[in-house]
Parts: C-alpha cells; structure tokens; sequence
C-alpha cells in the first residue's frame, strides 16, 4: 500500500491510540484536520484500509455500529510511517532546534536568549 492521503494516515493514527467507532473517528478527524468530515469520506477509507489489513472489524452492534481496531500489519505501518515522518519533521525544523548553551540539552520552539546565545530555561540562562 502506497502512502496514503492524509486523511487515512490520521485515521491509522487515531487508532493507535485505540479501538474506534468509525463516528469517534469522524470525529477525531474533524478535530485533526480542522474541517468537516462526512461519513461518506470516512467509510470508503476505512473499507479500504480494512482490505489492506490494516484495520479490522472487532465489533459490530446492533445498529450496525462498528468498533475498529489496527492489525499487527496496521501497527507496523503506521509505526514505520510515524519514522518516516519524524525525520522528515525533524529536517524541516531543523532550524528551530537550538542547543542550550549551558547544559547543552535541545529546544524545540521557543528558547531563552541572552547576549545571542540560546537557554533551555532562565536558570540556565543565569548561570551561564
Ligand atoms: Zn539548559
């Protein structure tokens, strides 16, 4: 299976976290992609992704409601496409990654800076 849109990619990633009914993940796409999401753009990805083994079916209820899991191979892609992602990440914000200049540890995001070099924390900072 080729990597996958976006939206399946989030689908496999909302169940790591667990099994999910396919309106929880609605849902939890909503929220992910910031947008609405219907279910006629849920279900063909979830059939898909189940005929890819990499979701199955675990429960079915009364009112055709179904309860989705990852499989082993579901964990192991999405696990693998998580690292992919990671490196990928990690190369496009290279530059937003400074090095505490007093112990050294690494800053995502926002440092603290005094006389142009970078601190972790305003401890670190003052006892530079
Ligand atoms: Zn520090």
């Amino acid at each position: 299976m080729k990597l996958v849109s976006i939206l399946k990619l989030q689908l496999l990633l909302q169940l790591r976290e667990g099994k999910k009914y396919g309106y929880e993940l609605m849902k939890g796409s909503e929220v992910l992609l910031g947008k609405k999401i219907s279910p006629s753009q849920i279900y063909p990805f979830l059939a898909e992704l189940q005929k890819s083994r990499l979701i199955k079916i675990v429960k079915r209820s009364a009112r055709d409601k179904k309860l989705y899991s990852l499989t082993e191979k579901g964990k192991i892609f999405s696990e693998n496409t998580l690292q992919r992602l990671d490196s990928m990440f990690a190369l496009a914000n290279r530059d937003r990654i400074k090095k505490c200049a007093h112990c050294g540890c690494f800053v995502y995001g926002k440092s603290f800076t005094k006389s142009g070099k970078h601190f972790c924390c305003g401890s670190c900072a003052n006892n530079f």
